[in-house]
């Protein structure tokens, strides 16, 4: 019989948890149907050349479809329930084949896709990848790869070899939000990265300290010392890009350049 506070608090966690689970369960239905029904657009933003001003490549971002009854809200948690529920290799297979399908419109430049870094390690996704990329070569002169430093990589040997096999494919690999998690070093050792991409933080923050500025150009000198180059994120301002490319930076990537929408000349 159930009587007595520490009965009812049993009671109270139980209940706790089982609208938890319920939660999470009718959230994980709704991602899958999202991501398997294609629920999403892309859209894309330029990476330009801080000298010239004209697109270099660009990122396809994530954007789902609105839905007043989804369970999510933003890009970023679709992203991170889709983690925690185990559909981030779909979501990212679906993605891929979203940007895969610009591509193949896009006349020259290369399309930046974001993987998480669950989908690196998973052998199965690299020989769908690497099939699809050997069924049509032209995508690897076309695509791009971006990974967040913030991603959990356990398995690092599986990540490796799968960027050096998207590598022998000419296909470029960028660490994104560099700066931003705990990994920035570890990556650069692990991987043959093609493009640092400096996280947002550094960029508004370089405006407004010595310190900062110090750090974006330490960050430009390390990237050059493993053959990088590198894309500032998040310029907003005429003065944030000035004083990115005075600090040695590439290339950048913000509202001031463009805000993401669709591809030019795609319709
Ligand atoms: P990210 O890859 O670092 O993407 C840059 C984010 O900054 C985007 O947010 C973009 O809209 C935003 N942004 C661009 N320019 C500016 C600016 O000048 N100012 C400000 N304040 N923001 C700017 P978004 O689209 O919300 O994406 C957030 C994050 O979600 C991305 O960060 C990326 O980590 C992840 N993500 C987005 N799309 C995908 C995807 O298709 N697959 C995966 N796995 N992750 C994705
Ligand atoms: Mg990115
Ligand atoms: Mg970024
Ligand atoms: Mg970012």
């Amino acid at each position: 019989t159930r009587d007595g506070p520490e009965a009812l608090d049993q009671a109270g966690f139980a209940d706790g948890l089982s609208g938890f689970v319920a939660e999470a369960c009718a959230r994980a239905v709704w991602l899958r149907r999202a991501i398997t029904e294609r629920r999403f657009r892309m859209a894309f933003q330029p990476i330009v050349g801080l000298a010239d001003r004209m697109p270099h490549h660009w990122e396809a971002l994530l954007r789902p479809e609105p839905d007043a009854a989804a369970p999510v809200s933003g890009v970023q948690e679709f992203i991170t329930f889709a983690e925690t529920a185990g559909l981030s290799e779909e979501l990212d297979w679906a993605v891929l084949a979203a940007v895969c399908a610009a591509a193949r419109t896009a006349r020259g430049s290369r399309i930046a896709a974001n993987l998480s870094g669950l989908t690196l390690q998973s052998p199965d996704f690299r020989e769908k990848l690497l099939a699809l990329l050997d069924a049509e070569p032209l995508l690897s002169h076309r695509l791009l790869v971006e990974i967040t430093e913030t991603a959990e990589i356990e398995n690092e040997a599986e990540a490796v070899r799968t960027v050096e096999a998207l590598r022998e494919r000419g296909l470029p690999l960028c660490i994104d939000d560099f700066g931003a998690g705990a990994a920035a070093f570890r990556y650069l050792r692990a991987f043959r990265v093609d493009y640092v991409k400096i996280d947002g933080l550094y960029v508004t923050a370089a405006g407004r300290s010595a310190q900062d500025r110090g750090i974006v150009a330490g960050m430009v000198e390390l990237a050059r010392t493993v053959g990088a180059r590198v894309v500032a994120e998040r310029i907003e301002t005429e003065a944030e890009a000035r004083l990115m490319q005075e600090l040695g930076v590439d290339y950048g990537q913000g509202w001031l350049f463009g805000r993401p929408g669709p591809l030019p000349g795609s319709g």
